[in-house]
């Protein structure tokens, strides 16, 4: 790097990626869509959020699902279980579902109590109604680049938001996924491909995670680990997008305080970065849009309808 370089890296400030406004602008397009699908044809997207058991912070997450489905004007139904519900039960609740007409999307909240087979209920979901995209069948249609692949929200948003923040068409750019979770890092990478990008899945077994990284236009983080990803892995004008999410101590705001931090060195990553998201306020908002997108076209695809591209 030149020392013209190295000091315009560090005075210059990234873009902070508004994840907020994207998903709001996103809600408003489902919305409006959908607004049209019932006029033209009396079908209104139906979204089935299944909640077995009591863990607080999935209460939280499908109220929210709900609250934003009726926001669009979606069918919206939530199925809350005991925790002492059987597999059998959830299946049939399942398969109750997939036949109802009404329903265009159905979301199995996870973590499931781990007396059911999570793989069982999410194979036993229609895929053409699996808006979380963790069916097997859209697993492969993402990964063979079928347009007709479901595919799952939190990357989905990701590349909504890569899109917004890259400078041109992203054909050619090296990409760095960090993580390899089915939910994320692995969909995140095919996405990517299937934007032409040249694709790197970093884990936890690889070597050198800092060079790794540092040869990413766009890296992906989504690990789970508060603050990894440092500045001087970064690329110099980068698109840096932070999935993470973990809750640290806060001393600063009192005793017992704490707060929200990403993957990713905020502070010292976005005086290198093109653009950043910032967490929260990022990716997050954008899973929810996501699983909007993804019930509309549910929906749309259900009477031959193109569905939304975003
Ligand atoms: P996960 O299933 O725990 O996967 C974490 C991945 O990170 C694994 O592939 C793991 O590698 C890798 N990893 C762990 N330590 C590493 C290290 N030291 N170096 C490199 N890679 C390492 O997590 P996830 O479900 O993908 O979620 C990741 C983060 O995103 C979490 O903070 C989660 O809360 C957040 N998240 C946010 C949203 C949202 O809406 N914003 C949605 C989903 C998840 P191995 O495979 O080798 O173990």
């Amino acid at each position: 790097m030149t020392g013209a370089q190295s000091s315009s890296a560090e005075t210059a400030t990234a873009r902070v990626i508004d994840g907020r406004a994207v998903a709001a602008e996103i809600t408003d397009r489902v919305a409006a869509e959908t607004r049209r699908l019932e006029a033209d044809t009396g079908i209104v997207p139906g979204l089935a959020v299944v909640l077995v058991g009591d863990d607080p912070a999935s209460q939280v997450y499908v109220a929210g699902k709900g609250r934003k489905a009726e926001a669009v004007g979606f069918h919206s139904v939530q199925h809350t279980l005991p925790a002492t519900t059987t597999e059998a039960d959830v299946l049939a609740l399942v398969e109750t579902l997939n036949g109802d007409p009404a329903i265009h999307g159905i979301l199995v909240q996870l973590p499931l109590p781990p007396e059911i087979d999570k793989a069982r209920v999410v194979e036993a979901i229609r895929p053409e109604k699996d808006v979380d995209g963790l069916h097997p069948v859209n697993v492969g249609r993402l990964a063979s680049g079928s347009p007709a692949a479901m595919a799952p929200c939190t990357p989905a948003g990701c590349l909504v938001l890569v899109k917004r923040a890259a400078a041109g068409p992203l054909a050619g750019m090296t990409a760095v996924v960090v993580g390899r979770s089915n939910l994320v890092g692995k969909p995140m990478a095919q996405l990517l491909l299937g934007e032409n990008c040249t694709v790197t899945i970093a884990h936890s077994k690889t070597r050198d995670l800092a060079a790794t990284v540092r040869g990413g236009d766009i890296v992906v983080a989504a690990v789970g680990r508060p603050e990894m990803i440092r500045g001087e892995w970064i690329k110099p004008g980068a698109v840096v997008i932070d999935v993470g999410i973990n809750r640290i101590a806060a001393p600063e705001r009192g005793a017992d305080q704490t707060r929200l931090v990403g993957d990713v060195a905020y502070a010292e990553v976005s005086k290198v970065a093109a653009a950043i998201t910032p967490v929260p306020g990022g990716v997050g908002p954008m899973t929810i849009a996501m699983l909007m997108a993804n019930t509309l076209a549910a929906a749309c695809r259900s009477v031959g309808r193109p569905p939304q591209v975003y």
